[in-house]
């Protein structure tokens, strides 16, 4: 088989261990290489790479002065070159088969969850790139989630400062009812994690609706 990241042949021996590992659609260097973590100091909390003369995390301190933060932030991947390239490919070049490669990195913890819901993407965002990028890994995996957030128009906001993401309204809207998520353990789950804005807006709205826990899986973290 073909590695859906380098597109070289896969050659595997088959012996007694990998006769009974499940395939899988990336070779063993690019595994290593979307794997590997930047060494460095890290913000305990959302893993970001943080200044040497960083003692506290300003993304961290600056988000939760305005939003209730989740129990915990679990990151996939680091967000280096091979994954940046890894996540272009798959979001902007029409690369879907790469679900599956991003899929490979999750691993059970779903079944921990009484309701995992997906940051759904614009829906002109949708027009234009034709899938979510979020829901076809989970997909991908096999994991059933609740589409229970809709967004009303999330504007492109990377070209914006923090302060003016903060003052821009809600761009969610929750599609459930209260008792769909009232007491549950839920685990919301977006592709990159970059100042974080977008996953603490989305649990605002989620916790009018008094949820027992949240915790957020990214799949990178810029
Ligand atoms: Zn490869
Ligand atoms: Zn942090």
């Amino acid at each position: 088989m073909i590695c859906y990241y380098c597109h070289e042949a896969v050659r595997k021996e088959v012996d007694i261990v990998n006769l009974f590992k499940k395939r899988v659609p990336l070779c063993d260097g690019c595994r290593d290489a979307l794997s590997r973590w930047r060494a460095g100091k890290r913000c305990g909390f959302c893993h970001r790479l943080m200044q040497t003369d960083e003692t506290v995390c300003l993304d961290c301190r600056f988000l939760s002065s305005r939003f209730r933060p989740p129990e915990s932030i679990t990151c996939l991947l680091d967000y280096h070159g091979a994954v940046k390239m890894l996540f272009h490919r798959y979001k902007f070049t029409g690369d879907c088969a790469l679900a599956e490669v991003v899929a490979m990195f999750l691993d059970s913890r779903f079944r921990e969850y009484d309701v995992i819901i997906p940051i759904p993407i614009s829906k002109a965002r949708m027009e234009e790139r034709g899938y979510d990028q979020t829901t076809m890994v989970l997909e991908a995996k096999g994991v059933a989630y609740s589409p229970f957030l809709e967004t009303k128009t999330r504007s492109r906001q990377s070209g914006l400062g923090k302060v003016e993401r903060a003052r821009r309204e809600n761009p969610f809207l929750l599609t459930c009812r209260h008792e769909d998520l009232a007491g549950k353990r839920i685990l919301l789950v977006d592709d990159i994690y970059t100042t974080g804005m977008t996953v603490h807006q989305a649990m605002e709205k989620l916790y009018t609706f008094s949820p027992g826990t949240i915790d957020v899986l990214t799949f990178s973290k810029a």
